[in-house]
C-alpha cells in the first residue's frame, strides 16, 4: 500500500475537524488563548473529556485570568481540582501561573522553548498550547495521536517503545509542517484520536482518513499498535484509621511527593504487607497519634496507575489535643482522594 502524501492526509483533517469539531468550552472564541489552553490541557493529561467539561467551567469562572491563579491559594486551587485527580497538574499548573506572571508578564509565552521550561509542561503541553492557542507549526504526541499515526502509516510498533515515540514525533513534525493550519490540524488529530480511531475499535467507515490509511487497507489495525506488555501493579497497603474524639475526625496531609501528594487524610499507616491491631496501634504511637478501641470496620481495594492500594479501615477514640481535629462534613472540603472521600463520608 502506497503512503499518501502528508499535504492529502492534512488537508483531509483540517476539513473533517472543521465540520465535525466537539463543542468544548475551551474551543470557544471567548475563552480561547494561552491561558484557556494551559488549563485545559492540563484537565486534559489523564482525565476523560466529559469532567473537564464541568470542572474547566467553574476552574475559569473562579480563576478569570492567569494572574488571579498566580495570587490564589493553594487550598483553594487543589479544591477547585476536585474531580479531576492526579493533583500534582494542579499545583503545577499554579507554579506555572506564577512563572508566567513573574518572567512573562502575566502573558502565557508563544514558543516552545519558553513553555517548556513552566512546571508540568512536557513537550506534548507546550507543542499544543504553542499550535492551539498561538498556531505555530509545533508537533503534539500522546498516546492517542501516536496510535493513529502508527495505523495511518501501518508501522508495526508498540506505542509506547521508544522507537515508536521517535518516529512518531518526527511523523508530527512532518505533518504539521505540510498543514494549512497548525491548530486545525493537530486539534483534528486528538479529536479523531479520541473519537474515531479509538484503540479497540476504530470507525473506519466514519473516518476521513480511511481512504489515505495503511492499517484500514491492509485490515491491520487491531494489531497496530501493538499491544503494551503488561507490567503487575505494586500492591502496597494503606490503613486508614478514623480517630474521633467527640463528634470530630483527626486529620492529617500527605507530603509533597508521590501518590496523592499533599491531599488530606484521617491518619493512615502504610506498608508492604497488612498489619495487626497491635503492630497499626504501635505504628500509630510511633507517629504521635494514640489510640483506644482500634477495631478494623472494612477494607477495600483501590486501583490507581501503577498501584493496587489495599485499605483496611479502622476506627478508633483518642482523648489527645494534638493534632488537626475537624466535623467530618468540613474534613470533606478539603483536598481529598476519592479513596479518602469514601473513608470519611461512611464515618
Ligand atoms: S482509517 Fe481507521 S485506522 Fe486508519 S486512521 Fe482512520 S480510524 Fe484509524
Amino acid at each position: 500500500v502506497k503512503e499518501r502524501s502528508s499535504e492529502s492526509i492534512t488537508a483531509a483533517l483540517e476539513r473533517w475537524f472543521a465540520e465535525r469539531a466537539r463543542d468544548l468550552p475551551w474551543r470557544q472564541p471567548s475563552v480561547r488563548g494561552g491561558y484557556a489552553a494551559l488549563v485545559s490541557e492540563a484537565m486534559l493529561q489523564q482525565t476523560q473529556v466529559s469532567r473537564v467539561v464541568v470542572a474547566f467551567v467553574a476552574f475559569m469562572a473562579r480563576f478569570p485570568t492567569v494572574a488571579d491563579l498566580a495570587a490564589a491559594d493553594e487550598q483553594e486551587v487543589l479544591a477547585a481540582w476536585t474531580g479531576l485527580g492526579y493533583y500534582r497538574r494542579a499545583r503545577h499548573l499554579h507554579a506555572a501561573a506564577k512563572v508566567v506572571v513573574a518572567a512573562h508578564d502575566g502573558e502565557v509565552p508563544a514558543d516552545l522553548e519558553s513553555l517548556r521550561s513552566l512546571p508540568g509542561v512536557g513537550r506534548y503541553t507546550a507543542g499544543a498550547i504553542a499550535s492551539i492557542a498561538f498556531g505555530k507549526r509545533a508537533a503534539i504526541v500522546d498516546g492517542n495521536v501516536a496510535r493513529v499515526l502508527l495505523r495511518l502509516r501501518g508501522r508495526d510498533m508498540g506505542s509506547d517503545e521508544p522507537q515508536a515515540q521517535r518516529w512518531a514525533w518526527a511523523e508530527a513534525e512532518r505533518l504539521v509542517e505540510a498543514s494549512t493550519s497548525p491548530a486545525a490540524f493537530n486539534e483534528g488529530l486528538m479529536e479523531l484520536g479520541a473519537v474515531v480511531c479509538t484503540p479497540r475499535s476504530p470507525d473506519c467507515d466514519a473516518c476521513p482518513l480511511s481512504q489515505r490509511c495503511v492499517a484500514n487497507a491492509q485490515g491491520t489495525t487491531a494489531t497496530i499498535p501493538r499491544p503494551r506488555k503488561t507490567t503487575a501493579r505494586l500492591t502496597v497497603h494503606h490503613h486508614a484509621v478514623v480517630v474521633r474524639r467527640g463528634a470530630r475526625i483527626l486529620l492529617e496531609q500527605r507530603g509533597d511527593d508521590g501518590l496523592w501528594a499533599s491531599m488530606w487524610q484521617v491518619p493512615t499507616i502504610e506498608s508492604a504487607a497488612p498489619l495487626g491491631i497491635a503492630g497499626l496501634r504501635k505504628r500509630l504511637t510511633e507517629r504521635g497519634v494514640v489510640v483506644d478501641e482500634l477495631s478494623a470496620t472494612g477494607a477495600f481495594v483501590h486501583l490507581t496507575t501503577h498501584r493496587e492500594v489495599r485499605f483496611h479501615v479502622h476506627r478508633a477514640k483518642s482523648t489527645q489535643r494534638r493534632g488537626d481535629w475537624v466535623a467530618p462534613a468540613n474534613a470533606l472540603e478539603r483536598p481529598m482522594s476519592a479513596a479518602m472521600r469514601r473513608i470519611v463520608a461512611m464515618t
